[in-house]
């Protein structure tokens, strides 16, 4: 089975929900479901590719720790929201990727405040995480932060991104900031990177950890 991605804005693009109907759930077990991951990652006529970056779900359980041996990441980007729980998680998380040896590459904070977009005054929605709770607390470098954004949302639904829609938006220049980092964190540039014997195709792989986001 050979899976042709979908491709937007120079970006290569496969999700299981493309192969599900819009309202289907992914309701298999685990060990399955680490199946269809590789799969995914594998079956895919991706092409030569800079990065690949893997969108998981929270949590250290079957499936993230499959992932880790199955690619073996050249790093971990985490996202977490600035709540207690997101950052409790997140620690967790980063212990597996550390008794992985997976690199920890940074942290993102996502759904950091709100930005008026009238007076651009940011207002703080969660209570702060308290220093000893925090992730940041524990050694991982703070890559950026972002803020909730109408217009984000907006061209989001719309289907094209803010980076493309509206360029000079600060929030665009949040997110090239924090790719840029991104880049830095994992050294070498990708043409010089030495491919993994394991899988070829992969020049780096990025495994993205995002508390909020249930797709998978
Ligand atoms: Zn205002």
């Amino acid at each position: 089975m050979s899976l042709e991605p979908v491709e937007r804005f120079g970006l290569k693009v496969m999700s299981a929900g493309f192969l599900l109907g819009e309202d289907q759930a992914l309701s298999l077990p685990a060990s399955s479901i680490t199946f269809v991951l590789n799969q995914l990652a594998r079956q895919v006529l991706w092409g030569k590719l800079d990065y690949l970056l893997v969108d998981l779900p929270p949590g250290t359980a079957d499936v993230q720790q499959h992932i880790v041996g199955l690619l073996q990441p050249s790093g971990a980007l985490i996202v977490v929201s600035p709540q207690d729980l997101a950052h409790l998680d997140a620690k967790k998380v980063i212990s597996m990727f550390g008794d992985a040896g997976v690199p920890i590459l940074g942290g993102v904070e996502n759904m950091h405040g709100l930005v008026c977009p009238h007076c651009h005054t940011q207002l703080e929605i969660f209570p702060s995480v308290r220093d000893s709770r925090s992730i940041w607390s524990s050694g991982v470098k703070k890559l950026g932060e972002v803020p909730f954004g109408p217009e984000l949302a907006r061209h989001a639904e719309q289907g094209r991104p803010l980076l493309i829609a509206e360029p000079d938006d600060a929030q665009a220049e949040r997110f090239r900031q924090i790719a840029a980092r991104v880049v830095t964190a994992l050294g070498a540039p990708p043409s010089l990177a030495a491919p993994r014997p394991t899988a070829p195709w992969v020049f780096q792989v990025i495994q993205v950890i995002d508390a909020g986001d249930s797709r998978w």
